[in-house]
């Protein structure tokens, strides 16, 4: 697939980090408030803050992993920045371009840009449609490709996820979990996207098949230069794909850094907990668990000041009540965290 090189120009964000001014999506400030339930006497609809303000920048060819225990908002920021959620408040860039408020064309041209990839691949894919025609669909509606030449297309993208042309007329439930996957990617494929979400792409399928899947998303993207956005909440699976890791609690990000800065170097005491959980190969390297106590908090009625405070072990008065701001701890190595910077 050809795609034009990208003209690097390095500048400063305002959090210090260098970046290429073509970065491709750049997210400032987002909010997702969702209408939560009634108040049982005043009847007055809560509000759930999904999302609480957040900025971040993908940057072209990169795979920029999400991690966060189930709730903190990871898969509405994803849809955001797939335009499937409109944010509340706050900007996306996309290639330079505000997403936010596109419509009409534009947003379909978009649409076609950046592709999902679901957790999972059963009930992402119509039962009812063979799976050549699954993987072809998107090619017909952007009008990319049609008879014959979408036929052998299809037959390309299925060779390059690993499964036989043979299997185009074949519906969902006769494939395998993995190879259900296989088809989505394919689908996603179809329109010679930019920039892939992949949320929770693993988590249904067995371990041995997990590996597949990341060593082919990994593959795929060095042969068609393609930018993830890879959401999980297993720190494991994200370490094995990811360059840079974003970890978030509660609605917002609590630790942005490279890889190997969050997996030898994590500051924030959640980070750490995630860590802690992550199995090491060797077991004689033990890891000491670090418990995360209790649930996640409703987002409708978030903890004062660090919102993680009353799950940390290290939490001091400070932490009750001012919120912590993202700040660069060291090279790069962004934390919100009053106790850690
Ligand atoms: P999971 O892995 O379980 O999907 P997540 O980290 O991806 O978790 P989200 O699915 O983004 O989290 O949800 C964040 C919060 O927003 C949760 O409290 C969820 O219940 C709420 N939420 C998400 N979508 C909606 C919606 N359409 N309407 C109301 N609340 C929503």
């Amino acid at each position: 697939m050809n795609r034009e090189r990208a003209h690097h120009i390095s500048t400063t964000d305002t959090a210090g980090e260098t970046f290429s001014l073509d970065a491709f999506v750049d997210i400032v400030n987002i909010r997702k408030h969702f209408h939560g339930p009634g108040g049982f006497f005043s009847g007055r609809k809560s509000v759930i803050r999904a999302v609480e303000g957040v900025s971040l920048k993908i940057r072209r060819g990169e795979t920029l992993g999400l991690v966060g225990e189930s709730g903190c908002g990871k898969t509405t920021l994803g849809r955001m920045v797939a335009r499937l959620e409109t944010p509340t408040d706050g900007e996306i860039r996309f290639k330079g371009v505000d997403i936010v408020g596109l419509g009409g064309k534009d947003l379909r041209n978009f649409r076609k840009n950046v592709q999902l990839i679901f957790q999972d691949p059963y009930s992402s894919l119509n039962p009812r449609m063979s799976a050549g025609a699954i993987i072809g669909e998107a090619m017909g509606i952007h009008g990319i490709a049609r008879g014959e030449e979408r036929k052998r297309r299809v037959a390309e993208l299925m060779k390059t996820v690993g499964l036989s042309e043979e299997q185009m007329g074949r519906y969902p439930h006769e494939f395998s979990g993995g190879q259900r996957q296989r088809i989505g990617i394919a689908r996603a494929l179809s329109v010679n996207p930019d920039l892939i979400i992949a949320d929770e792409p693993v988590s249904a399928l067995d371990v041995s098949i997990q590996a597949q899947i990341l060593n082919l998303l990994k593959r795929l993207q060095r042969e068609l230069e393609l930018t993830y956005l890879f959401i999980s909440h297993d720190l494991g699976v994200v370490g094995h794909v990811s360059d840079r890791i974003a970890v978030m609690y509660l609605g917002k990000l609590v630790e942005l850094a490279k890889k190997n800065q969050i997996l030898q170097e994590a500051r924030h005491p959640y980070t750490k907990a995630l860590l802690s959980a992550v199995p090491v190969p060797d077991p004689r390297r033990k890891r000491q668990r670090i418990p995360l106590g209790g649930d996640i908090p409703s987002p409708i009625n978030p903890p004062s000041g660090c919102t993680f405070h009353p799950r940390c072990s290290s939490s001091v008065e400070i932490c009750r009540s001012v919120v912590p701001e993202l700040t660069m701890a060291a090279d790069g190595h962004l934390v919100a965290c009053h106790r850690h910077t």
